[in-house]
């Protein structure tokens, strides 16, 4: 609980006093909150296999995109307080349900949550692979800590270009502290294995960078890949998403109001080819409503409903994603 005073966990190094209740950029004070936790069957396909990725979303977030698709979780008030002992009870549920992993989706607020939670478990005998699923937005200082526990990092990378970055989430610094983060993680844990380009053989272990195309916005994405391209090569596996929904932010402000077109879509699949990427997720078809979540139900995804009954399998080429 210490490390939840003077709070420097994140890039945005508030300094809060999270334990006398006092909230940094991330919103939330040192009481750890969730919003859901459950089989989530929309992640990349050698995540969610045929039995799901086991998810814990945790409340708030440090980098606070005002496009972000989980807001209501994320800025929003959604979501209820977790003792140590109740992650703990959820994560051996998800456990006993056999999902291939525990996902824990924007755990870098919480991590000395996460970290305790993660050693009881391991503690406990259990060895599943254990799945940081995150913004990007980490302190490069904190990876190594956060590489004693996990065993895959699935890192954001969404703008190369600083000054949408300050536009997005108010720090130009974006795209330089994620680069050095992905440095440590991929130092840590090497790219993503065993790969399969079919997603069929379950991940153990590595990184694969997540990146989610916006509208209107395909030179982004560009020096995104460019960048990746010259720091990782080409097998750096990468998991490229057109899902992009706006949210009420979006409009009200009238900047990324609208979805990712197929042209844009298209051009970016181009790029990637061109860049010679290897080993690359995309989503075929603009991301499937389904998977859309909202946080004010008991389950948010009502895909998830709908994969848990084969009679309503998807056809199988969009893979929605957490992000
Ligand atoms: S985790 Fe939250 S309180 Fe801590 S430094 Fe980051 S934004 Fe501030």
């Amino acid at each position: 609980m210490q490390r939840y005073r003077n709070c420097k966990l994140c890039p945005r190094q508030c300094g809060a006093d999270r334990v006398a209740g006092q909230t940094g950029f991330c919103g939330e004070s040192a009481v750890c909150r969730i919003a859901f936790a459950g089989p989530h069957y929309g992640e990349e396909p050698c995540f969610s296999g045929a039995r799901g990725s086991g998810t814990i979303f945790f409340c708030g977030c440090s980098s606070q995109c005002f496009f972000c698709q989980n807001h209501q979780i994320s800025r929003g008030r959604e979501g209820r307080a977790a003792t140590e002992d109740g992650l703990l009870d959820l994560a051996e549920n998800l456990a006993k349900r056999g999902v291939h992993n525990l996902n824990f989706v924007t755990p870098d607020h919480f991590w000395p949550h996460i970290e305790r939670l993660g050693r009881r478990l391991r503690e406990r005998g259990h060895t599943l692979p254990f799945l940081f699923n995150s913004s990007g937005y980490q302190e490069p200082a904190m990876v190594p800590a956060y590489a004693g526990i996990m065993d895959i990092f699935m890192p954001d990378f969404k703008f190369a270009d600083p000054e949408l970055a300050h536009t997005c989430m108010r720090d130009r610094r974006y795209p330089d502290i994620t680069r050095e983060a992905i440095r440590r993680m991929v130092a840590a844990k090497g790219f993503l294995e065993p790969w399969d380009d079919e997603g069929r053989i379950i991940a153990r272990r590595g990184v694969l960078v997540r990146h989610l195309v916006l509208p209107g916005y395909v030179e982004n994405t560009r020096q995104v890949l460019r960048l990746l391209r010259a720091e990782f090569g080409p097998l750096l596996p990468l998991s490229v998403m057109s899902q992009f929904r706006p949210v009420e932010t979006c409009l009200e402000q009238g900047h990324l109001d609208r979805t990712v077109t197929a042209e844009e879509y298209d051009q970016v699949c181009d790029l990637v080819g061109e860049m010679g990427f290897e080993r690359v997720f995309i989503q075929p078809r603009a991301g499937d409503p389904d998977f859309l979540p909202d946080f004010s139900k008991q389950e948010p995804f009502a895909g998830n409903v709908k994969q848990a009954d084969p009679a309503h399998l998807p056809a199988g080429d969009a893979f929605p994603r957490t992000s």
